[in-house]
């Protein structure tokens, strides 16, 4: 059987965290298909495109991680890819709300489709993209907290 789960995010830009939530997903699942929510309204750094093109360099030698792009329901890409799950993770309580409300929506809409959880690691619970950003364009070094091909895009701007 082949088990695969959609983790939709932003990924402006994509972090370690990110990379450990696959990870961990990988020993649940046997596909993992990363879609980068265009997201405009958002108002991200980085456009979709490049967005898209760090998760696709930072997973470049995984077979099993696809990335996808996409604007529409989070169910419908879903379907497209024939997943029966929603991958997501979770730092820390203030993380649940937002996770609950939007796996109860999608439940709603398909409820075939069930959403999983993973727990950061430990000492990544801190790291979100919006402190990536501020504390690279403050100067600051994140290079301990993003994929390697991430930060030649930081340092590009
Ligand atoms: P969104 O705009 O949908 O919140 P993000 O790119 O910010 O997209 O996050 C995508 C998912 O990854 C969310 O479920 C978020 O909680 C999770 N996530 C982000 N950073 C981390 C981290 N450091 N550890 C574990 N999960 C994380």
């Amino acid at each position: 059987m082949n088990r695969t789960a959609i983790y939709p995010g932003t990924f402006d830009p994509i972090t370690l965290g990110h990379v450990d939530v696959v990870t961990r997903g990988l020993k649940l699942f046997d596909r993992i298909v990363i879609g980068v929510a265009d997201n405009p309204n958002k108002g991200p750094m980085f456009d979709a495109e490049t967005r898209v093109n760090m998760v696709r360099e930072t997973f470049e030698a995984e077979p099993q991680v696809e990335i996808a792009r996409f604007s529409g329901l989070l169910v419908d890409l879903a379907h497209q890819y024939q997943a029966h799950a929603i991958l997501r993770g979770l730092r820390a309580a203030s993380d649940f709300e937002y996770e609950f409300q939007m796996a109860t929506m999608n439940r709603r809409l398909d409820a075939e489709i069930e959403t999983a959880f993973v727990m950061a690691r430990e000492d990544y619970t801190f790291v979100s993209s919006r402190f990536i950003r501020e504390i690279s364009g403050m100067g600051g070094d994140v290079s301990a907290l993003v994929p390697p091909p991430v930060l030649a895009y930081l340092e590009e701007r």
